[in-house]
């Protein structure tokens, strides 16, 4: 068959060095990245930065003041004769806080690796340089320059990194996210929901609760009505929902309270129902009267919808069938930074990292087994997009 031609060489390649890929990977997890640490962020940045030059990469660093540097890797066998870009996407940043290693050390046992980020994502940092590692000792050489940009910020929602992202993007013909598979069967990442935060802050008038409440206007009263409204805003069989997670206010009991404050997480699969929303939410008015409101924030994600995955996914699902896996896909709640490419309408696949589960959990592991087959589908997907 002349399909299978195409992908077995590069699996072929990868399944021995399997041992190797967890070796690195094990330097990977113990250079702990937590997000809002700047110099550790940058120490392991600087540890992949060397892994891509060694594998003749051009790397930039996207300098940042408070945040990690994002890594940009140019790898371009074909020079000047470059047909279009593929980008492909990672953070460097983890959940976990510096120390966590004491507790969660890195280690290999029963066919898993364990660590923190070894699954959300630096396990899909390992693929990419590998997926690279497989195209060259083939010689199968992408006949487009391939971007991998890794950012520092993902876990606390790519403040200082969405620009880099969307410009890349939109010289992009594709984009791949190695973020972790959905599930042990590898499903990748084919929707995502838009995701939003909203502040509703509610203004009354603090007066004595027994010498003269009737001059006070009940701000945590008011915010507790406002929950009450917005909650039945709910529609899951739409994928609408409307979290209220947060509630602060007031300052004792004998107090009637003149401020208080709700944070809202809102998510939605369509990009319409995004908007309706965020209308919604600008349109709500007090409902005690003389309270005063104030909404800020809004959606940070706008959903990823299969429209923009679909076409990658079916290249995806045929290449993985020539391996004899069969790759699924599924939808998930949760955003990424394909949503921010998905949203340019460049095609972007999600879910191409590790198989895995417990994604920041002290439960966070990777099925070492699978390590090779993700990388040769990466590979295969830049040498044939
Ligand atoms: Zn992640």
């Amino acid at each position: 068959m002349q399909a299978s031609s195409r992908m077995l060489p590069l699996v072929k390649w990868l399944r021995p060095r399997e041992a190797a890929m967890a070796r690195l990977l094990g330097q990977f997890v113990r250079a702990e990245s937590p997000s809002f640490d700047k110099a550790a962020v940058d120490r392991f940045g600087r540890i992949v930065e060397a892994e891509w030059r060694r594998r003749g990469a051009r790397v930039t660093l996207v300098r940042q003041r408070e945040r990690g540097d994002h890594v940009r890797a140019e790898w371009n066998p074909q020079g000047n004769r470059a047909r279009g870009q593929i980008l492909v996407l990672g953070h460097l940043d983890t959940v976990y806080g510096l120390g966590t290693l004491a507790r969660m050390p890195f280690r290999v046992s029963r066919g898993r690796a364990h660590g923190p980020g070894a699954f959300d994502m630096k396990g899909g940092l390992v693929i990419a340089l590998f997926a690279v590692d497989t195209l060259t000792a083939t010689g199968r050489l992408p006949q487009k320059r391939i971007v991998f940009l890794w950012t520092s910020d993902e876990e606390i929602g790519s403040g200082t990194s969405r620009a880099v992202i969307e410009r890349e993007a939109r010289r992009s013909d594709a984009v791949l996210v190695l973020e972790p598979a959905a599930g042990l069967d590898g499903r990748v990442k084919t929707g995502r929901k838009g995701v939003g935060e909203i502040e509703i802050v509610a203004k009354g008038r603090a007066a004595h609760a027994g010498l003269n409440p009737e001059d006070g206007i009940n701000a945590i009263e008011e915010i507790a009505l406002q929950v009450a409204r917005i909650s039945r805003w709910n529609q899951p069989s739409r994928g609408i929902t409307v979290n209220a997670g947060l509630v602060e206010g007031g300052t004792r009991t004998n107090v009637i309270p003149e401020k208080a404050r709700v944070l809202v997480d809102m998510r939605a699969v369509r990009a319409s129902d995004m908007r309706a929303l965020d209308r919604k939410f600008r349109a709500l008015r007090p409902i005690l009267r003389g309270a005063k409101l104030q909404i800020h924030g809004g959606f940070n994600r706008p959903p990823m919808e299969r429209k923009a995955s679909g076409a990658l996914y079916a290249k995806a699902r045929a290449l993985a069938k020539e391996m004899g896996v069969s790759l699924g896909e599924a939808y998930v709640g949760g955003g990424s930074d394909g949503n921010f490419t998905a949203a340019l309408g460049v095609p972007t696949l999600d879910g191409l990292g590790a198989i895995g589960e417990g994604a920041h959990s002290p439960n966070e592991n990777i099925v070492m087994r699978a390590l090779p087959e993700r990388a040769a589908l990466v590979a295969s997907l830049l040498a044939s997009i």
